[in-house]
């Protein structure tokens, strides 16, 4: 684990967050900065940067991530209504921490994508 991971400590732990869901695998929090009315990350407990650092062997580890976003949703009671998962891949899609994250988002209506 990169000592300076905010989220390897999150997983660990070690730094504060409203946990919502967590297993041996992965862990769900609530973003600091919600862009909507839901908005939780979900992610690995295993420190892996983005979606550039994903190898053959991660897809049960990352299908299970989607599988904790729909618990997540339910649990939120967004799941009927509509949510977008997004992952910020890299500088030009605005990747902010690199410890790859699903985030999980709605209870409102959502803009469409933009580029
Ligand atoms: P990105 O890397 O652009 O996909 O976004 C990183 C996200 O992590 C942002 O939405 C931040 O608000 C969120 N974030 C950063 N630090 C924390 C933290 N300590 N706890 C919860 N969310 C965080
Ligand atoms: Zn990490």
């Amino acid at each position: 684990m990169p000592p300076t991971c905010i989220f390897c400590k999150i997983a660990a732990g070690e730094a504060p967050a409203t946990v919502l869901y967590q297993d041996e695998l992965a862990i769900a929090f609530r973003d600091i900065h919600p862009v909507a009315q839901t908005h939780v990350l979900v992610i690995p407990r295993r420190h892996i940067e983005s979606v550039n650092a994903v190898e053959a062997g991660d897809e049960s580890l990352l299908g299970h991530l989607i599988v904790v976003a729909r618990k997540i949703a339910e649990m939120e009671g967004i799941a009927a209504g509509g949510y977008r998962l997004l992952v910020n891949t890299g500088p030009n899609a605005g990747q902010v921490v690199y410890h790859i994250h699903l985030h999980v988002i709605g209870g409102q209506r959502l803009r469409h994508m933009q580029g």
